[in-house]
């Protein structure tokens, strides 16, 4: 038996105890722990002379024991060792506190490596429990390149640096290279074994790089392969339906209370386009929040069901279904079109009646949320799918609605831009339509981060808001993914707040309640008759009211560049002057960072770009946001050649066998199922 998948007890120095520590570092098995990379290096190769130290700086130093330990004893309980050290170049002093035990390892006259961090004290160099080791050869904490790895309470770096050595020690040979030879041959790659070794402990520079290469490189191919299979089992059923040139759209376009943008009247041709050709559309519109989407959509919907199809739309929240569902109502019902909304709390007569008219055809559009997945909705005639915000959806939710129909065309739909060079690899399965340009008229959001002291003028600016007819948002963030705690965040804060806008009508809004409390609080704000809202982040995505011109966001530090973003889009959607209020305590460099952005700029592309630079797209890219496996050491905006490289390595592979059947495949067939999990297992790989 393999034992890469044994517990993580199996490797010498982890008993039950640290077991626990690593699991919640994500460790379980000892493949685990050899895929768990340092997220940086210190170099302790080369020795520093002690005549160029400089106070603060890290040193390694190869010393002499110079002289007899002093012990000092300024307080009881309190015991300070001083030894020197001296290099030829100058003397220095080593300093522990209460660690007589060292003394022990302190021979006069022996050579030691020593690292640690310079201070200049009384005019001495000195180095405070700096860690050191015997100059017998063996370079183990001195002497050479360190991996640094992510901690958690309970576990030191040098603890991890052990058992991982233990570990490849132990297991690096059992490691199957999933890369076939010819490939990692002709690109002249570490082998996996190499690579391992060498991305926790190279010893030079250059060790470091051919190991993150051949590791990023499979990350990316492994990425890609998915990806591609994916987008396969989609289309090879090519045949698409052919939708009709509608000419009733123009008069529909002519009725709507404004103008097309240029940029929604290219999307929408694109998208006329693929749907009057008998290719399946499989198209992804991107467009900042409140560059109108929707209506976009709707045209889509609109031709469809003149084509004599139906349509479906799911959204990620019940408060952005129902949204929708009213306005595709409003602006569809004079058109004898009929809509129904699918959401899990309504009542089971209400809904058994909207799946029959469904599946009967009588339903033309069908909005809802996930609930449109069950299987008890089937269609009729279903020949578009739309789907929201998809970053809040898997790709295998997307599929799963996708097969309700025959091969329907799908429209994916998303606020959260991205560079157009990383959308293409990420959405390697979809084409891409940008909406670029906001309506017309729109006042720039005026952005101020502040911190909490300055709330009561926060506060006080709403009310005067409030007098001038506006509502406002107060957003308070989720804690730590914790629903329960959150909603008691919330409510304490809904409480203080009633109190002190007491002449104001309040409202709290958040994920736990029932979705029928949740729409009368919600229609209650849109029409009106709450002035402030204070709501965990399920107001995220999508609502729309147009009179709220103010937006406050409590402990802003907590949140990404992206969701701020999404946040911020909730107001600056009518015609007044709108605010974004962020109150932060984030003293963090990365929290400031992230201020300044959102003050300087509200254009999505550019923050998400920062964002990237600033998280790194390990994090922005997560499963949750994307649908995708995580990425450990490739990363797609600083890695842009080897994502290339990948790319020309996949297609290379699949020209030989696009469904990797042939034996030189199946690990790395194996490995793409290990990485996207359950959101590739009902896809044909064989
Ligand atoms: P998003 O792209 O964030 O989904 P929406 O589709 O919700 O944005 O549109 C935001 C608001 O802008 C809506 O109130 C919508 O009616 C309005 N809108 C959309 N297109 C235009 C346009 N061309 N001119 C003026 N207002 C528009
Ligand atoms: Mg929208």
């Amino acid at each position: 038996m393999n034992s890469l998948y044994s517990s993580v007890q199996y490797i010498k120095g982890v008993g039950p105890k640290r077991a626990k520590v690593l699991k919640k570092m994500g460790i379980e098995n000892v493949r685990d722990l050899i895929y768990y990379f340092p997220r940086s290096y210190e170099d302790r190769g080369s020795f520093n002379k002690i005549k160029d130290c400089k106070n603060d700086e890290k040193a390694n130093l190869k010393v002499k024991i110079s002289g007899a330990p002093s012990i000092s004893r300024p307080r009881r309980g309190m015991s300070i060792i001083k030894v020197p050290v001296s290099d030829g170049t100058g003397v220095a002093y080593l300093v522990w506190f209460n660690q007589n035990y060292i003394l022990d390892s302190l021979k006069m006259g022996s050579i030691i490596k020593v690292s640690g961090k310079i201070k200049m004290k009384y005019g001495q160099i000195q180095i405070n429990s700096p860690a050191i080791e015997k100059d017998d050869g063996q370079n183990k904490r001195v002497g050479r390149i360190i991996p640094i790895y992510p901690l958690t309470k309970g576990i030191s770096n040098n603890e991890i640096m052990k058992i991982v050595e233990n570990a490849l020690n132990a297991v690096v040979n059992e490691v199957d290279d999933i890369l076939p030879k010819d490939i990692v041959e002709s690109l002249k790659l570490y082998s996996i074994q190499n690579a391992l070794v060498n991305i926790h402990f190279p010893k030079t520079r250059s060790d470091y790089l051919k190991a993150k290469q051949r590791l990023a490189l499979e990350e990316f191919l492994l990425l890609q392969l998915g990806l591609y299979l994916i987008k396969h089992k989609n289309s090879h059923k090519s045949q698409g339906i052919k939708f009709d040139d509608v000419i009733e759209i123009k008069e529909f376009i002519n009725k709507l209370p404004f103008s097309l943008t240029k940029a929604q009247q290219k999307v929408f041709n694109e998208i006329s386009k693929d749907m009057e050709s008998p290719k399946v559309m499989s198209r992804l519109v991107q467009g900042d929040v409140g560059s109108g989407k929707t209506i976009v959509a709707i045209m889509a919907m609109f031709k469809a069901i003149r084509s004599g199809y139906q349509a479906v739309m799911m959204a990620p929240t019940e408060i952005l279904a129902t949204q929708h569902y009213e306005s595709i109502s409003e602006m569809l019902d004079d058109y004898g079109i009929k809509c129904e909304l699918l959401i899990g709390n309504i009542s089971a007569k209400k809904k058994n009646d909207i799946l029959k008219r469904t599946r009967e055809g009588e339903i033309d559009i069908l909005v809802g949320t996930h609930a449109l997945i069950q299987d008890t909705v089937k269609f009729n005639k279903l020949g578009l799918v739309i789907t929201d915000e998809q970053h809040r959806f898997g790709v295998k939710q997307r599929a799963l609605l996708t097969q309700k129909g025959k091969n329907p065309d799908v429209l994916v739909m998303t606020a959260t831009p991205i560079p157009r060079t990383l959308a293409l690899i990420l959405y390697g399965d979809l084409d891409i339509s940008i909406i670029d340009e906001l309506p017309p008229g729109r006042k720039k959001i005026e952005t101020y981060a502040t911190i909490a002291k300055m709330k009561n003028r926060v506060y006080n600016f709403i009310k005067k808001q409030v007098k001038e007819g506006r509502q406002a948002y107060i957003v308070c963030p989720l804690v730590e993914d914790s629903e329960e705690l959150s909603l008691q965040s919330a409510t304490e804060l809904y409480n203080s707040l009633k109190k002190y806008f007491v002449d104001l009508r309040s409202g709290l809004l958040h994920g736990k309640m029932k979705g029928k409390e949740k729409d009368n609080i919600m229609n209650e704000f849109k029409k009106g008759n709450i002035d402030v809202l204070v709501s965990t982040t399920v107001i995220e995505v999508g609502v729309n009211v147009p009179n709220a011109n103010i937006i406050v966001i409590e402990n802003a530090e907590r949140f990404g560049l992206a969701q701020l973003h999404q946040l911020r889009g909730r107001v600056g959607r009518g015609e007044y002057q709108s605010y974004c209020i962020l109150i932060s305590e984030g003293k963090s460099q990365i929290a400031r960072e992230r201020m300044k952005i959102m003050e300087q700029t509200t254009d999505g592309f550019v923050i998400s770009e920062k964002d990237l630079k600033l998280r790194g797209p390990g994090e922005f890219f997560g499963t949750r946001q994307h649908g995708l496996p995580d990425l450990k050491i490739a990363n797609i905006f600083t890695d842009m050649k080897l994502l290339k490289l990948s790319q020309k390595v996949a297609s290379y592979i699949l020209k030989q066998d696009q469904y990797l059947q042939s034996k030189k495949y199946t690990k790395l067939k194996e490995h793409i199922i290990y990485m996207f999990g359950d959101r590739i297992e009902d896809i044909t790989l064989s």
